[in-house]
């Protein structure tokens, strides 16, 4: 499904950016992924080479722009293409308006809104003289419907959706689409550190009655990557048990 495309997807370390990088590559996708750590990532990088892929693993923090900039260097040095963009990684530093911290706000902002800024600029380019692209931001429910404390968070993820419908529209013409994915409550990491009554809170306010799973994201990157997602652009996904009807 998609042989000869190559995919860069950030925080892919783990979580919902690691099942999704290895989703591509099953699919027939070389990936390179990045991560600020470099244990987990050059892991993933072995499995997707398992799969007959190449990989290729990039430290970077994607809040810093010369990080980016090295990423996308040593990604169209070794693959002199990026076809589909994966906005994965993101950061909670959680806290109630009246007591959030300016680097609380700032982090999460750079980290979740920033990178995806300059990513998309940078390989609209690129993927414009292509004539094809797929850039996909991992967003959330959160930016969609709020949530308390997190105003930096929701503020990060809802800046992604006027994002991607901006960007939609500018690449359109050049056969790039630019959609979001917004995810529920999904097992991972970032959701561990929910204690047993906000996740048994959680659960009720949640119409299929349970958490997602990381594949559930991923399979709904996997199907705006493909071509069968040829035809829609700026839009939303939710991937949320039903949460946000
Ligand atoms: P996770 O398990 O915490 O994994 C985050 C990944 O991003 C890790 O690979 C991490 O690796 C990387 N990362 C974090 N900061 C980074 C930075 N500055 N530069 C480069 N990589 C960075 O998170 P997750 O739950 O899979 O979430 C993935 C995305 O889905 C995030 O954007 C999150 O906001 C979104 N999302 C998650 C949920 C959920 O319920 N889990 C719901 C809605 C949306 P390092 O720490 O090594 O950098």
């Amino acid at each position: 499904m998609l042989t000869g495309k190559v995919a860069l997807v950030t925080g892919a370390s783990r979580g919902i950016g690691r099942v999704t990088a290895l989703t591509l590559a099953e699919q027939g996708a070389d990936v390179v992924v990045c991560a600020r750590s470099a244990e987990l990532l050059t892991e993933v990088a072995s499995q997707i080479e398992a799969l007959g892929r190449r990989a290729l693993a990039v430290t970077a923090d994607v809040a810093k722009t010369a990080d980016i900039e090295n990423l996308l260097e040593k990604a169209l040095a070794t693959f002199g293409r990026v076809d589909i963009l994966v906005n994965n990684a993101g950061i909670t530093r959680d806290g109630l308006l009246m007591r959030m911290k300016d680097e609380d706000w700032d982090s999460v902002l750079d980290t979740n809104l920033k990178s995806a800024f300059l990513l998309s600029r940078a390989l609209a380019k690129v993927m414009s003289k292509q004539r094809y692209g797929r850039i996909i931001n991992i967003s959330s429910v959160v930016g969609e419907i709020g949530n308390p404390g997190q105003a930096n968070y929701a503020a990060s993820k809802a800046g992604l959706l006027g994002l991607t419908k901006s960007v939609a529209r500018e690449l359109a013409r050049r056969n790039v689409t630019v959609n979001a994915v917004t995810p529920g409550f999904i097992e991972t990491e970032m959701t561990d550190a929910l204690g047993e009554n906000a996740r048994h809170e959680l659960l009720s306010k949640i119409p299929l009655g349970r958490l997602g799973q990381a594949e559930d994201v991923a399979h709904a990157v996997l199907y705006l990557a493909s071509d069968h997602a040829g035809y829609v652009t700026g839009q939303a996904l939710g991937v949320n048990g039903g949460m946000s009807m």
